[in-house]
């Protein structure tokens, strides 16, 4: 946190430097990035990821959305607009914030100079394909506001959520792999806190779960040495096989 002098702010472990959530699945047909963070130039350089072929929104919220003029780079490597799944409210925010990619006349600028996207709608509980994979998105409620997880396989990526509606429930069985929103350790108006996120866990039973939307709140190491063994915190940088 800006200004924080606390002792995860200001600790030397790599684990406790945080930047804003966002994950890249690396599929045999190419990258999908899931939300784009005002870090994500950041990241992207810092994870050496050379291509994004397509681009999914959980929301619209700055820390997952205001790092998209970057992707003015992507369509120049694809030769295209860069296929963007979304709602139709993040649709409408991403022409409202990035209004200037969207003028008339904008079309024939040069490649990499504004974002240039496709968008394509989705909705929760049914399934799209990109890049030759299936992703099914789920509804959650982060607070009053409606968001989207994505399930792709056995993994699922459930960010920025304080309640999961009894329908998505059923999306979310048999997971290999969760990835599961965890803000600090009080309760918080529109993100899970720890003993909620276990409590979810306990229900769903993944075989493993990922805690991430992670504040100054959590040390990173004494923090893991008191979850169960099969929850661990994330951390900027996490590789994951599944
Ligand atoms: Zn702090
Ligand atoms: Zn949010
Ligand atoms: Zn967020």
């Amino acid at each position: 946190m800006i200004g924080c002098e606390c002792p995860v702010c200001t600790s030397s472990d790599p684990r406790n430097q945080r930047t804003r959530p966002s994950v890249l699945f690396g599929f045999p047909r190419g990258n999908l990035l899931i939300d784009t963070t005002p870090e994500m130039r950041l990241q992207l350089l810092r994870e050496r990821v050379r291509r994004v072929h397509a681009i999914a929104f959980t929301h619209s919220h700055a820390d997952h959305l205001f790092g998209l003029d970057d992707s003015r780079l992507f369509s120049k490597w694809l030769g295209g607009p860069v296929p963007v799944f979304c709602e139709q409210d993040t649709e409408e925010t991403i022409r409202r914030v990035f209004s200037y990619a969207f003028r008339p006349g904008t079309e024939s600028w040069p490649a990499g100079s504004i974002p240039k996207l496709q968008f394509m709608r989705v909705a929760p509980g049914v399934e799209f394909e990109v890049l030759g994979q299936s992703v099914l998105p789920i509804r959650l409620e982060h607070g009053r506001f409606p968001v989207l997880g994505f399930r792709i396989g056995a993994l699922a990526y459930c960010t920025d959520v304080s309640r999961i509606p009894k329908e998505s429930l059923p999306l979310l069985e048999g997971l290999d792999v969760l990835i599961l929103d965890a803000l600090r350790f009080e309760p918080h108006p529109t993100h899970f806190s720890l003993s909620e996120a276990l409590a979810v866990i306990e229900v769903l039973k993944p075989g493993r779960t990922f805690l991430t939307h992670l504040s100054h709140s959590f040390d990173h190491g004494p923090t893991q040495a008191t979850l169960p063994p099969q929850v661990a915190l994330a951390q900027d940088g996490l590789i994951l096989e599944f």
